[in-house]
């Protein structure tokens, strides 16, 4: 298939090209021109109109559970599939399942699924010694066709809870928090590669451990749901935790620890994430987990590269308001979607997110003011270069996979592609 995009403008990794046109073939970003200098379109072309609106990369989403009614931890392929679909419908290409805390065989279920249904993104090198083009690919996925799960690529899992401190588990279930054992573990890691991320409250006992052997198979390590210090943030840096989850939400800060220090004051992750600039973070920036001034704060002070726009989508996306289950049905947590977002019972705590990454890119946009080359790269290449695929994706340049998104003048979603392939 060739596809050229024309009429419209272009959003690059550093600027806006109005007026601009990308062409395709097959799986691949093959030129961008200004429309002008375009030659004369190749027999059998698509020419796809942008109407005056914005072609876009497609999103990248280290941080989804679920979506249209499924949670991943469902641990069904039919659940894999429907969520995928649904986030892409929300120009979501690319995402890392994120599982929750459950207990130890369903945490196996779910990887067995995630395993069938990923496609990691492979390195050039390793494409070369396979004999190919060295052009980065994903394997397993064919030309004209959407990836396995028929809607956004699984990069691979999130492995989420459920290593977390008791005290900020938030919305996850508290029965199956537990600290890192590697009797427990190393059979996670079996399937390590098809894990992309994996999280740890680095005060527990056994994370050191844990994170060291996650990054012998090259597998990124963050920080979440946790209260740890300042110091205990800057060892987790030295083990080689790159990464922080959902800023602000379920992590100390000054305020928190001072009810179990006396003086002098100090700081916990909020104050280490916003600190250390080798340690990137993301946002829920659905417009109801963080007030514009939060999100302004993150993103003045980590900067479009180590900032990314994260959904922490549930399964109430694309759903009515009401009651849902936040993970597994069996032993996950009840809650409840209204007001656009995740709430626990009571309607008084946040239990994660409820829209598509679209809605998180038209908030971002608005609340802070930030341009919209630095709002999509924090949707695209930050976090694709986080989850270790922006050698193939996260941008519109030559030689890249086309995962693309068309958007409409007030940026919404019109047309999606991944992979060359329409959705
Ligand atoms: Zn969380």
């Amino acid at each position: 298939m060739r596809f050229l995009f024309t009429n419209g403008t272009i959003v690059l990794p550093d600027r806006l090209l109005e007026q601009g046109q990308v062409e395709v073939v097959g799986r691949y970003i093959r030129a961008i021109d200004a429309a002008s200098t375009a030659a004369t379109v190749p027999h059998g072309t698509h020419v796809v109109d942008l109407n005056e609106g914005f072609l876009v990369p497609g999103f990248v989403d280290l941080h989804v559970h679920g979506g249209a009614g499924h949670d991943f931890m469902d641990a069904t392929e039919e659940a894999f599939r429907a969520i995928c679909q649904a986030h892409a419908r929300h120009g979501t290409t690319s995402l890392l399942a994120t599982t929750t805390v459950a207990r130890h065989e369903q945490h196996m279920e779910f990887l067995r699924v995630c395993h069938n249904l990923c496609t990691p993104p492979q390195s050039s090198a390793t494409a070369a010694a396979l004999g190919g083009t060295g052009r980065p690919t994903f394997a397993a996925e064919r030309a004209g066709q959407l990836p396995p799960t028929g809607g956004a690529r699984i990069l691979g899992a999130h492995f989420y809870g459920p290593y977390f401190a008791k005290e900020a588990r938030g919305c996850h279930p508290g029965a199956a928090i537990r600290p890192p054992r590697p009797d427990e573990y190393l059979e996670y890691l079996s399937f390590g590669s098809c894990i992309r991320r994996a999280s740890v409250a680095p005060e527990l006992p056994g994370a050191e451990t844990f994170v060291r052997a996650c990054r012998a198979l090259g597998i990124g390590c963050n920080a979440g749901h946790t209260h740890a210090t300042f110091a205990q943030m800057e060892a987790a840096r030295s083990w080689g935790i790159t990464h922080v989850d959902h800023l602000f939400c379920a992590m100390s800060d000054r305020a928190r620890l001072r009810q179990e220090q006396t003086y002098p004051m100090r700081g916990g992750v909020v104050e280490a994430t916003l600190y250390f600039y080798d340690l990137s973070t993301e946002v829920i920036a659905d417009g109801k987990h963080l007030a514009a001034e939060l999100l302004k704060l993150a993103y003045k002070i980590k900067g479009p590269g180590a900032l990314a726009l994260v959904t922490d989508c549930n399964r109430a996306l694309e759903m009515p308001d009401g009651e849902y289950v936040f993970g597994p049905r069996d032993g996950g947590e009840p809650i409840l979607r209204r007001d656009d977002v995740g709430l626990m019972p009571d309607g008084k705590a946040l239990a994660s997110g409820v829209m598509g990454m679209d809605h998180g890119v038209r908030t971002m946009l608005a609340l802070t003011g930030a341009p919209l080359v630095d709002v999509i790269r924090m949707a695209t290449l930050t976090p694709a270069r986080i989850a270790g695929a922006d050698k193939e994706i996260g941008s519109i340049e030559i030689g890249k996979v086309a995962d693309l998104v068309v958007l409409n003048r007030d940026l919404h979603v019109r047309e999606v592609y991944i992979g060359g392939a329409k959705l």
